[in-house]
Parts: structure tokens; C-alpha cells; sequence
């Protein structure tokens, strides 16, 4: 209840209330509440920080941390597989001689070519991150097919190596007689031999010297009783004037399988075995084709008795 006091009457009255003093009065209230209750909740945001916004912040902080971490992780990638690259082309490359993979690429060039995959409402570091995860993957498919090129030629070279003739057919091969003009040991008359001739007792194993097949197991003509392997790449090797043989045509042998046995058939007048290389139909001297097993001074004494020109026993 209100009171006024009238200066006429000189007493207080009741005063009257009417609808617009309430509204008034109501709002008055309203607005000290509202304007209350802002000041609290601007100290409040301002000085304190809500639950949500703490667990924000934490996880802000972990991404960022896990993202500088994957960055440290994708150069130390980035290294590694340079060091395979370089190795690829400066070792793996060079030893099988196959031609240099094709890594022109450059970052720019991957800016370039990945330009629509950066999001422009993304964070740089994201972006850089999307970008360097691109370059690896590319790389890294690269060196894969790389490698897969690399292991098929290796296992190329390694037919081409095991079709070669490279070991002696004897062990411990003793040279009686080389490869060019020899005095023939029947006919008595200076022609070219086309072998050489190995010495040893009757029985001696004879060794394929490469990978190949068996082609003519043959009997009867001056040779006796040989032996022609098909090495494929144009070489083939005779055997000649064994006791016998181990292998029938069509054979497929391996370098190091006996073959035979060392004899004297066929025109020959002592146990010793006749070997030849034949390359493109021609045949060549087998002395450079010793090279698997023999030591360096083995090979020159063997070079030194293969240059004396003698009668050949075959
Ligand atoms: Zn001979």
C-alpha cells in the first residue's frame, strides 16, 4: 500500500494504483533481473570455462598434436623410401641393366596434379597433410612396379646365366691338348681341332656345364659314343668319347648332373674326354667358358697347356 500526501488537505491519502503504474513497476523488476543475470553470465563466460568447452579445448590440443606427430611420421616414410629409390636405380637398375623408372615428378607437379583434392575450407596443415599422403602413395606404387620389374628380370638373367656354359666338365681338369691347329693323333696331319681335350682315368664323371636338353645321345661316328646338350640362346656343348652315358634325348639336364663317363670311343687313342662349345652354330674355344669354378691360377696354367700346340688325342 502507497501513500501520497496532499498539500491542500495537508495528509496522506492513499494513492491510487493504476494499470500503467503496475506495468511500470513489473518491467522495473523484469529488467534489473535481466540485466543481472547478463552481468553474471558475461563474468561467468569470461572468467570460467563451461565442461563442453574444456573437453573441446582437450581434444583441440590432442589433434593438433596427433597431426604434428603423423607429419614427423610421413617425412621419416618419405626417407625411407627415397634411400629404395635411390638403391632401385644406382644398384638393383645397374646390375641387371634395365633402364631408370621415370620419377619426374616433382612437389609442384603434385600441387599441380592434386590441386582439386586441397579443400580451400581446409586448414593448411591438413591440406599439406592430404597432399603428402598423395605424393607417398604415387611413390610408393611406383617402387612396387618397379621391384616387380626388377624381380622378373633377375629371374630373366638367371635362365640366361644358367643356359651358359660355365664351369669345367671335368673335375680338376687336366689339359692335354687346346682349341685351333693340332696335330690330329690318326691322321697324323696338322688340322683344327675344335675342342679340347680333357685327360683322366676310364670312369671319370663328365658334368653338364649348363642348363639344357638332352639332343643327340649318339654312337658310332668319330665322336664315339657322345653327348650334345641344347642349352637354348644359341649355345649347345658336346661331350665325346665316353665309356657311356647317363641321359637319353629329350632330357632336360641341369649345370653340375653327370652325364656320362669318360672313355676312349669313337677315333681316339687315350681316356680322355673331347668337349665342345658350339655359340650361334659356330664352335669357339671352351677354355673362356671355365670361368665357374676354377681359380685364377688354375685358369692360367689351363690357358698355358690350351696355347701349346700339340697332337691332339681326338
Ligand atoms: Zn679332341
Amino acid at each position: 500500500m502507497k501513500y501520497k500526501f496532499n498539500h491542500k488537505s495537508l495528509s496522506f491519502e492513499k494513492a491510487k494504483t493504476t494499470p500503467f503504474h503496475l506495468f511500470k513497476m513489473i518491467f522495473s523488476y523484469i529488467a534489473t533481473g535481466v540485466a543481472f543475470a547478463v552481468v553474471v553470465l558475461v563474468i561467468w563466460t569470461v572468467f570460467f570455462e563451461s565442461p563442453k568447452e574444456k573437453r573441446l579445448k582437450r581434444e583441440l590440443l590432442f589433434y593438433n598434436q596427433t597431426i604434428i606427430s603423423i607429419e614427423k611420421r610421413m617425412d621419416l616414410l618419405s626417407k625411407v623410401l627415397q634411400d629404395m629409390e635411390e638403391k632401385d636405380d644406382n644398384l638393383y637398375r645397374a646390375i641387371l641393366e634395365a633402364e631408370p623408372v621415370g620419377r619426374s615428378l616433382s612437389i609442384q607437379d603434385f600441387e599441380a596434379q592434386y590441386a582439386d583434392l586441397l579443400s580451400k575450407n581446409q586448414s593448411d596443415v591438413l591440406n599439406q597433410i592430404q597432399l603428402k599422403t598423395s605424393i607417398l602413395t604415387q611413390r610408393t606404387q611406383t617402387q612396387l612396379n618397379s621391384y616387380q620389374e626388377l624381380w622378373k628380370l633377375a629371374q630373366e638373367k638367371e635362365k640366361i646365366q644358367a643356359s651358359i656354359p660355365a664351369i669345367s666338365p671335368v673335375k680338376n681338369p687336366v689339359l692335354v691338348s687346346g682349341f685351333g691347329m693340332r696335330y690330329h693323333p690318326i691322321y697324323k696331319i696338322l688340322r683344327r681341332h675344335t675342342g679340347v681335350d680333357l685327360i683322366g682315368k676310364k670312369g671319370t664323371p663328365i658334368y653338364a656345364t649348363a642348363d639344357g636338353t638332352v639332343s643327340i645321345e649318339q654312337e658310332g661316328t668319330g665322336y664315339g659314343v657322345a653327348v650334345l646338350i641344347n642349352h637354348g640362346r644359341g649355345y649347345q656343348t658336346l661331350y665325346a668319347h665316353l665309356s657311356k652315358t647317363n641321359v637319353k634325348p629329350g632330357q632336360r639336364v641341369r649345370r653340375g648332373d653327370i652325364i656320362g663317363y669318360m672313355g676312349s670311343t669313337g677315333l681316339s687313342v687315350g681316356v680322355h674326354l673331347h668337349y665342345e662349345v658350339i655359340k650361334n652354330g659356330e664352335k669357339v674355344n671352351p677354355i673362356h667358358y671355365f670361368f665357374g669354378d676354377l681359380t685364377p691360377e688354375e685358369y692360367n696354367e689351363i690357358l698355358k697347356q690350351a696355347s701349346e700346340i700339340n697332337q691332339s688325342l681326338s
